[in-house]
């Protein structure tokens, strides 16, 4: 009502405001971290639905990760715009396909793979390629770059040459082993998530009638994080929205970290060109953070190699001094995960609850060693893999059981206690594993039995036939319960969310930048995940590295980002100073790659040899001339066709 009316316009400043009020229409938020692009959003979805301009379930409002998409509800739910669909893409484009699918298909919509490694692997093993895990990994990795691009087995080839791409095998393999993947996976009647996001793209272009459905029914979109969009999910943005222009985007091309995925900022750049009748709104004031860290933040930033236009924003502060960032280097990965845990011990002693801590790293691999040191210090802590929680194995297996339970009626104690009791059967233990994951998989089980605690403390009647109804709604919009405790996730997973201490670990080189951004792009968007870690926090930052691995000899060097963040003064930064200043004035030499499968040599035998270990030392000259023709050819100019979803099966 009237009275509600200017609540929703206070605490905006008056830019974000004129986004807020912004007609119906095309609207842009180009801006920084932490500068309120994501509160923007929901308030200006409320905002309307207030004024009457739109009806909630008109809007359908989509970012990138799960966690991203249930916090966006939860704003939303208390700014009275409930009802409105937050989504990711692909729960979306899911949602959409089951509804539409039988109509257009006269079956019942096809399974989603359950495992897509498996898939590859088969494909793989077809084609007599490795199907060692790591090698089936980057083959998956490949196909998904290619799905993602718009790109079909046939056009990968040329496509992969002019992108620059490093594929893991010969071009013309992986195009087969995308062929062989997609038969496999259409005959067995699955489909993996891209396909979700082309078969609903595919629907809506070939068929008026739904199409025309669809668009009475969703009327305004939203796109949060859009530096981050593919042109597999710009093309189903673009079906969505069809001639109509009611869309409002916000994004930060700085945070742009899918690139390596095919993601690109050029359309969040390009849109004020594209509707020159759009509302443009800049944002420079970070409400997020300390002045310490937006210093931090714009150091990290400014010292990035490219600046395209629209990227060349300086954020300022509004927040009160806080604490200085907090460097910390040391001898292994053991001790500055116990020298972690202890400062963890002391913010939580200092009253910063644990659930406003994260420790945040650049591969998954790393996290372990802070499990254990969390763990030995009896800190509570979960592992970020948020949006696939219900995707996990013994998620799955947990949810069955549960299913099975209700069929043989298993619940006189509270639900809780049922839950508990039925999940024992799927290994749930009352201790805590020490680590890895078998605790991983307890935290899973745990997560369930308080889910089933929330509920009852809503619901006091809520029996399991109710609890596994509440999970299928979570499970299909991917919202995972959430556990009170330290937050452990990778700097993908951390984008857009925010703590009041945040330890950024491990930073050191070959981890980040990871060891296979080879090329200066590829650097640049290892800056920009550190960039988006630093970002992350409200007041206390901790950077660290560790100068060998857990136990390890092997001497490391710190990241190459921290050269000239660290401050003099610093203890830290006095012994290696003055030797990275010699290593970086040094001219680069030409890096060295193995002549056969062109990956970057490091060891010195390798190199003397000019070929790495994995590959064969008498190798056939045609299949190399071949595979350097490939490698010098690389077409200027690509079209992109539009990709056909079936191979041997049809849409019709
Ligand atoms: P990111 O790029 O990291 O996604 P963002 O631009 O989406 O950041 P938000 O998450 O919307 O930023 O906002 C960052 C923080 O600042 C939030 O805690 C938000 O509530 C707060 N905030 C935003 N705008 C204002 C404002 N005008 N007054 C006070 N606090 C604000
Ligand atoms: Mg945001």
């Amino acid at each position: 009502g009237m009275t509600e009316q200017p609540r929703l316009l206070e605490g905006l400043d008056p830019e974000q405001r004129q986004a807020v009020v912004a007609p119906r229409g095309p609207v842009c938020v180009l801006a920084g971290a932490g500068t309120g692009k994501t509160r923007t959003i929901t308030h200006r979805i409320a905002y309307l639905v207030q004024r009457g301009l739109v009806a909630p379930q008109q809007v359908l409002a989509v970012t990138f990760t799960a966690r991203a998409a249930g916090e966006m509800r939860t704003r939303l739910r208390a700014l009275g715009g409930a009802g409105v669909q937050a989504q990711t893409f692909h729960a979306a484009a899911f949602r959409q396909l089951r509804y539409f699918w039988p109509r257009v298909h006269e079956t019942q919509m096809w399974q989603l793979t359950d495992n897509k490694f498996r898939l590859v692997m088969q494909a793989a093993n077809k084609l007599g390629l490795s199907t060692e895990r790591e090698d089936v990994r980057d083959l998956a990795g490949e196909i998904e770059w290619a799905k993602s691009s718009l790109i079909g087995p046939e056009q990968y080839p040329a496509a992969a040459a002019a992108a620059g791409r490093e594929t893991p095998v010969l071009p013309e393999q992986l195009s087969k082993a995308f062929a062989a993947y997609e038969q496999l996976k259409n005959r067995a009647q699955m489909l993996d998530f891209d396909d979700l996001l082309l078969h609903i793209a595919a629907i809506l272009d070939d068929q008026p009638e739904i199409a025309e459905e669809f668009r009475g029914r969703y009327r305004s979109f939203v796109v949060d994080e859009y530096q981050d969009v593919n042109p597999l999910q710009q093309r189903v943005l673009d079906s969505w929205v069809g001639n109509r222009d009611d869309l409002t985007v916000v994004g930060d091309a700085n945070q742009t970290i899918y690139s390596f995925a095919g993601a690109s900022p050029k359309w969040l750049i390009g849109f004020p060109r594209k509707y020159p009748e759009a509302t443009v709104v800049r944002l420079e004031r970070d409400y997020r953070s300390t002045p310490q860290v937006v210093g931090l933040a714009n150091q990290v930033i400014g010292a990035a190699r490219e600046r395209p236009a629209g990227t060349r924003l300086k954020l300022v502060g509004q927040r009160p001094h806080g604490p200085r960032p907090d460097f910390a280097e040391y001898d292994d990965e053991t001790d500055e995960a116990e020298a972690i845990a202890r400062k963890i011990a002391q913010l939580a002693k200092r009253g910063v609850a644990l659930s406003e801590i994260a420790v945040l790293f650049r591969v998954n691999a790393q996290s372990e060693v802070y499990e254990k040191a969390l763990s030995d210090a009896e800190i509570p802590y979960q592992v970020r893999g948020g949006e696939r929680f219900f995707a996990r194995a013994e998620v799955r297996q947990a949810m069955a059981t549960l299913r099975t339970a209700i069929a043989h009626g298993a619940d006189e104690e509270d639900l809780p206690a049922t839950v508990r009791s039925v999940l024992r059967e799927v290994g749930l233990t009352d201790e805590p594993p020490a680590g890895g994951a078998a605790r991983e998989r307890w935290e899973s089980l745990i997560a369930l039995v308080e889910l089933a605690e929330e509920l009852t403390a809503a619901e006091p009647d809520a029996g399991l036939a109710r609890y596994v109804a509440e999970l299928d709604a979570r499970a299909e919009s991917q919202h995972p319960p959430t556990v009170e405790g330290v937050t452990l996730a990778s700097l993908h997973a951390a984008k857009g969310l925010e703590w009041d201490a945040v330890f950024l670990v491990g930073l050191v080189e070959g981890t980040l930048p990871i060891m296979h951004a080879d090329t200066d792009a590829a650097v640049e968007e290892e800056r920009r995940l550190l960039y988006v870690g630093v970002t992350r926090a409200r007041e206390h930052l901790y950077l660290s590295w560790a100068l060998a691995r857990a136990g390890g000899r092997r001497y490391r060097r710190r990241s190459r980002f921290l050269y000239s963040l660290v401050p003099d003064e610093h203890p830290a930064a006095l012994p290696n100073k003055v030797k990275q200043r010699e290593l970086m004035s040094r001219p680069k030499a030409a890096k060295p790659h193995c002549r056969i499968c062109n990956a970057a040599l490091t060891g010195t035998m390798d190199i003397k040899l000019g070929r790495c270990a994995d590959c064969p030392s008498d190798v056939d000259e045609d299949l190399l001339s071949q595979l350097k023709a490939w490698r010098s050819e690389r077409a200027r100019q690509l079209k992109v066709p539009a990709y056909v979803v079936f191979t041997d099966a049809t849409l019709t």
